[in-house]
């Protein structure tokens, strides 16, 4: 998978993409990334890249002809195109999975007020949100899409630590514990140490939905609606309920 990030200020995910598993995913070359600086493309010796918008209002726009040439220029133009914004569709878990099948995804970064629509409609096949709030340049969203991407992709991290993840069959993660067993006067759940696999899966199962009820219900209802709410599920989450009650 090769990501092409277009920027203003490629510092910022150059950090990332050498840093940490990213940078032994690269190394290994698993992933592979291109930054580009939407200012080498700028016409002007000033390397101008905001203009007014038409209509005027508060704010400028970012200037269309560097962008569009950086765009040009990340071939061949059968790509995946996203444009990072807060008025795209918000990202998730699902989508996740979706861009991680792809062989090269093209992240534009907006500043200033964004970007001109005609190079929305010309080039981005998806607007994306990472939630409901402003950050003042694409970036940071940008790298938090490649992030939850690239670790899903074979050979990065090992599949059996993506299966109960969070999200990854709609419920939240259970409670983790490492050492020392008593740790700020609290013991490790006794279940864990018993090294009964079954009652671990049991308690573990337990967990993940008494959490989810509890700090996501809207996801519970979710994972019904497809299906992904087994039978003993729905008997601990009535008992949990049950207990909720009394
Ligand atoms: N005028 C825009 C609006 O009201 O929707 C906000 C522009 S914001 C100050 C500048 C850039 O930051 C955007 O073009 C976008 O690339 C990025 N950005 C800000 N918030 C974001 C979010 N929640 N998700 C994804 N990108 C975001």
């Amino acid at each position: 998978m090769k990501f092409h990030v277009l920027t203003l200020f490629p510092e910022i995910p150059r950090a990332f993409f050498e840093s940490s598993i990213m940078a032994k995913a690269v190394q290994k070359g698993i992933i592979a990334y291109d930054l580009v600086n939407i200012r080498d493309f700028a016409l002007d010796k000033h390397k101008t890249c905001d203009d007014s918008p038409y209509g005027g209002g508060a704010g400028m726009l970012m200037m269309t002809k560097p962008l569009a040439s950086a765009l040009d220029s990340v071939k061949p133009r059968k790509k995946r195109v996203i444009y990072v914004t807060p008025s795209g569709k918000k990202f998730t878990q699902n989508l996740a999975y979706e861009l991680s099948r792809e062989s090269d995804l093209v992240i534009i970064c907006g500043r200033y007020e964004g970007i001109d629509q005609r190079i929305i409609d010309s080039y981005v096949d998806d607007e994306i949100s990472i939630g409901d709030y402003v950050l003042s340049s694409g970036e940071a969203a940008a790298t938090v899409i490649i992030d939850a991407v690239y670790r899903l992709i074979d050979g990065v991290i090992k599949s059996e630590s993506l299966e109960e993840e969070s999200f990854s069959d709609g419920l939240l993660e259970y409670p983790q514990y490492t050492r020392p067993e008593e740790f700020l006067d609290q013991k490790v759940p006794e279940v864990l140490l018993s090294g009964h696999h079954e009652k671990i899966r049991v308690w573990r199962l337990k967990q993940r939905l008494a959490k989810t009820m509890r700090m996501r219900p809207d996801l519970i209802a979710k994972a019904r609606e497809s299906g992904k709410i087994t039978k003993e599920a729905e008997k601990m989450i009535e008992e949990i309920t049950r207990i909720g009650e009394q």
